[in-house]
């Protein structure tokens, strides 16, 4: 029988960057994000020393810069932040090599082939061999004494360091493009990876001598500091084509995680579609993803806007993420502002929130369906629109159809149509009894209906049709027949010949003066059987 053993796991270090370009050959273009992303760090590292005073010399306007040299073939990243020695060199980037890459393999060693894993894996500065054959790091320390340094590293675990010459504080990581990554050669293709993932960086990013960046979005500021037109002019820098968002919601949270953001509620109207997938993720103002399905939850992926949250953990697969505690109380703080938000509208402007209420019922009706918390808040401002154009809280609505719509068990019916123009006539006749009609025709009102049944206790929600208006207890006393039973007889035959569907049935019945002089029902089961013929004969 085996015995017990226990030893250490062997790491060839040779072996990390053929690894790391094969795992991380799907998303390669993220390099970019990533050296910029250090970029910018070394510069609030030096503003931040500057404001304790730990560094006393000339701040200069901090930027980075990123040069394309298409001759020499190399991609230039350009700070004038800290810096490094020649011994945080060795501390950080060699260093790393070992205790981030091997962490890297040992993890996912056995995993080979799931490049989607390591989708958002932020290398950090390793991620540069994705692309680079050979990288050199020029780097001068914010510290007066500091020799500037050249280091060199073509992939192998081999690696050069050497006193250099250079004037200016910072740091410059040369790209060596490798053939098989000369995309990353075209000035276009830059421009594109850096508005990607750059746009907002905090401090201007250079590109071909022009700065790429916005580095005071929206949602950094204070709200009491911004103008409705500072929002809207920041949607129209999110998405230029779109119309003018309804209204938005500035999310700012420290406790018990960070979390900031604008989200937008665009007019939603029936889309259900189209609008999706516009919720962009970012931390510290780096653009991580659009795809934030696991984050947040899929009522809310309906608005568009932008999400900065440091403490989403972002080098994880997605089962991880999902599973993550902070990831869940994001979900639910969104959630719950965005139910706040909706009923101090509601509050405060009622008109007003009816007006919108044809773009966001949609969203409003999902969120109540799909998300109990959000419907414990949303009961008291989810409108019921009539064929009136009157709108009712379902407590409103209950009130109003109490003494019409009672069954003898003391249930509420109400009805609704689905398609105003189709049951024009079965309205008029459940508006005749005095029965109160909704319209409830979005793509997801079925689900609403349902849930509505649900929820509110006692309450039956039945479709105005054939079927439902001949069940309607009469309330009115009809005027007399003004036809004698011969000429009633009269006008049946003549209308059952020409019916051309046999089971069409003619009865004549007093009607009042305003109603439609005929109208013609078919059982329930065979309109929908018309419905069908009609719709497939149109094939
Ligand atoms: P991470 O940023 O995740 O710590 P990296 O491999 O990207 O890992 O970088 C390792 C370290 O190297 C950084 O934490 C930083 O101390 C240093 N570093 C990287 N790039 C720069 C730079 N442009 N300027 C100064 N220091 C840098």
């Amino acid at each position: 029988t085996m015995q017990q053993e226990k030893g250490s796991l062997s790491i060839h270090t040779e072996n990390i960057f053929p690894i790391i370009k094969k795992f991380l050959y799907s998303d390669h273009e993220i390099f970019l994000r990533e050296l910029v992303a250090n970029a910018v760090d070394a510069t609030q590292k030096v503003k931040q020393l500057a404001s304790m005073g730990e560094f006393t010399g000339e701040l200069g306007e901090l930027k980075v810069t990123v040069k394309l040299d298409e001759e020499a073939k190399t991609v230039t990243i350009s700070d004038n932040g800290i810096g490094m020695t020649a011994d945080e060199i060795k501390k950080y980037i060699n260093q790393i090599a070992f205790s981030g890459a091997s962490e890297f393999v040992e993890k996912y060693k056995d995993k080979g082939g799931e490049a989607g894993i390591i989708g958002h894996f932020g290398l950090g500065f390793y991620s540069a061999y994705m692309v680079a054959s050979k990288v050199e790091i020029f780097t001068r320390s914010y510290r007066d004494e500091a020799q500037p340094v050249r280091w060199e590293c073509d992939g192998s675990t081999e690696f050069t360091i050497e006193p250099t010459v250079k004037e200016q504080r910072g740091t410059d990581i040369v790209l060596h493009i490798a053939p098989d990554s000369e995309e990353f050669l075209q000035g276009a293709r830059l421009r594109q990876i850096l508005e990607k993932y750059g746009k907002f960086l905090p401090i201007p990013i250079e590109f071909e001598e022009k700065v790429i960046n916005n580095p005071t979005p929206v949602w950094i500021k204070n709200p009491a500091d911004l103008k409705d037109e500072d929002y809207l002019a920041f949607y129209k820098e999110l998405y230029p084509f779109s119309e003018d968002p309804l209204f938005w919601i500035h999310l700012n949270v420290d406790y018990p995680f960070n979390l900031t953001g604008v989200l937008y509620f665009p007019k939603l109207k029936n889309d259900f579609q189209l609008q999706r997938e516009k919720i962009q993720l970012y931390s510290r103002q780096v653009f991580i993803t659009d795809e934030v399905k696991d984050i947040v939850p899929d009522f809310l992926q309906l608005l568009h806007g932008v999400i900065d949250s440091p403490d989403i953990p972002l080098n994880v697969s997605r089962s991880y993420l999902q599973a993550d505690g902070n990831v869940k109380k994001i979900g639910s703080y969104i959630t719950r502002k965005v139910a706040d938000k909706l009923a101090e509208l509601f509050k405060n402007d009622r008109e007003g929130f009816e007006k919108k209420f044809g773009d966001i019922g949609l969203f409003v009706k999902y969120g109540a369906i799909s998300d109990e918390k959000f419907y414990e808040k949303a009961k008291d401002f989810c409108l019921l629109k009539n064929t009136e154009g009157q709108y009712f809280t379902f407590d409103e609505y209950r009130e109003k159809v109490k003494e019409n719509q009672t069954t003898k068990d003391d249930r509420q019916v109400w009805l609704y149509t689905s398609d105003a123009g189709k049951q024009d006539a079965f309205v008029a006749a459940a508006r005749k009894k005095d029965y109160d009609v909704l319209v409830l025709d979005s793509p997801i009102d079925s689900h609403f209906i349902n849930s509505l049944e649900q929820k509110l206790e006692k309450v039956s929600v039945k479709r105005v049709d054939a079927d439902t208006v001949d069940k309607l207890v009469e309330k009115e006393i009809m005027p007399e027949n003004l036809l004698s039973e011969k000429d009633q007889e009269a006008l049946k035959s003549l209308f059952q010949g020409v019916a051309d569907n046999k089971s069409a049935s003619v009865n004549i019945e007093p009607l009042s003066p305003d109603d439609l002089p005929v109208i013609i029902t078919f059982p329930e089961f065979i309109r929908r059987m018309m419905d069908m013929q009609a719709t497939s004969g149109q094939r």
